[in-house]
């Protein structure tokens, strides 16, 4: 009998079936926000800080979860979300959605970073539970590795998480730097075509970039830029990010300079998204949506008319959605 063939089409996503989220004080489901419900992390292992993982039992928990979606219910964080996708999933316990968010401290100073509450929280350290993964062979490619942080390049365990996962060819793994600090092994995955990096800068002058991060590095970071796009294979690794803050950077000439900024340093693609504590407040003030939503409207025909592809990210993905029922 072929078992695959017993298998149902069904609501779910990657991260359900293959995801592990390595938060500050927890292991959990999924980091994303605000794509589904705005209701509690989903907590797969609470008040972790940094055991050895025991993955049979970390799957079984997984699985209650994946269960549900399989009986066509939906785990309540998850209703609604823009990355349930229904399809035939496979049924084996392994990983290949990876996002690593422990790390908190940062070269920056965002207004709008949610990190600076944990600031006295002491890490703990990833590198042994990737290596683990890997040794255990529950990591698979086609992987989706997302490093975060804090900045993730100053954390002491980067440069070795980062390396295991190049020399064990996993692929894709992206990055999210502000680019204030260069790096060889960022420099190495874009050089291989393993790792992408996204670099979120929210201004198109010094003066807007200063009063978001709170640091005068725009020079700098551009100049980081420039030199990872010298290293990439290929064009689209090498992506920045406009995070529109209402009231600061909302204007078409600041998003026009940021552009052009791109273009000048030879980036290909750049996404728009909205600061999440702004569409928490106003997810139902559909006016006030679709205002934002034209300016993203606004900077993605600007941005054809140079060739640089302007793309939707998380939030500015669900108002397109709500806009559109
Ligand atoms: S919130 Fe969305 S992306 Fe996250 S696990 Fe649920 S369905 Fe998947
Ligand atoms: S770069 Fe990221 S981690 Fe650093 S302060 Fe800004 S939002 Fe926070």
């Amino acid at each position: 009998m072929n078992y695959e063939k017993e298998l149902k089409e069904y609501y779910s996503c990657n991260i359900i079936e293959h995801g592990f989220d390595a938060q500050i004080n927890s292991i959990n489901l999924c980091c994303r926000e605000g794509t589904g419900s705005f209701s509690r992390k989903i907590v797969i292992l609470p008040n972790f800080s940094g055991a050895k993982i025991d993955w049979e039992s970390f799957f079984q928990k997984k699985n209650l979860l994946r269960d549900l979606q399989k009986k066509g219910s939906t785990i309540p964080q998850c209703i609604g979300c823009v990355y349930l996708e229904k399809k035939i999933w496979d049924n084996n316990d392994y990983i290949s959605s990876i996002n690593i968010n422990n790390w908190i401290k940062c070269n920056a100073n965002c207004i709008y970073c949610d990190r600076k509450e944990y600031k006295n929280k002491k890490e703990y350290k990833i590198y042994p539970i990737i290596k683990d993964l890997i040794n255990k062979k529950y990591l698979r490619n086609p992987v989706d590795i997302t490093i975060a942080g804090g900045e993730p390049t100053i954390s002491s365990d980067f440069d070795k998480t980062l390396n295991i996962l190049i020399k064990n060819n996993f692929s894709t793994i992206r990055v999210l730097t502000n680019a204030i600090k260069y790096n060889k092994y960022i420099e190495k995955g874009l050089e291989n075509n393993l790792v992408n990096i996204l670099v979120s800068i929210d201004a198109g002058s010094r003066e807007i970039y200063k009063k978001i991060k709170l640091t005068d590095k725009y020079s700098i970071v551009w100049k980081n830029i420039n030199k990872y796009v010298e290293k990439q294979a290929q064009k689209s690794l090498v992506k920045t990010k406009y995070i529109i803050i209402p009231e600061i950077n909302n204007y078409k000439e600041e998003l026009k300079l940021f552009i052009e900024q791109n273009y000048k340093a030879g980036v290909g693609y750049v996404y728009i998204d909205l600061e999440i504590g702004f569409y928490i407040k106003n997810s139902q003030n559909y006016d006030l949506l679709k205002e934002i939503y034209d300016l993203y409207l606004f900077a993605k025909e600007y941005g054809e008319t140079i060739g640089i592809k302007i793309e939707a990210f998380d939030r500015i993905k669900i108002i397109e959605n709500k806009l559109k029922k």
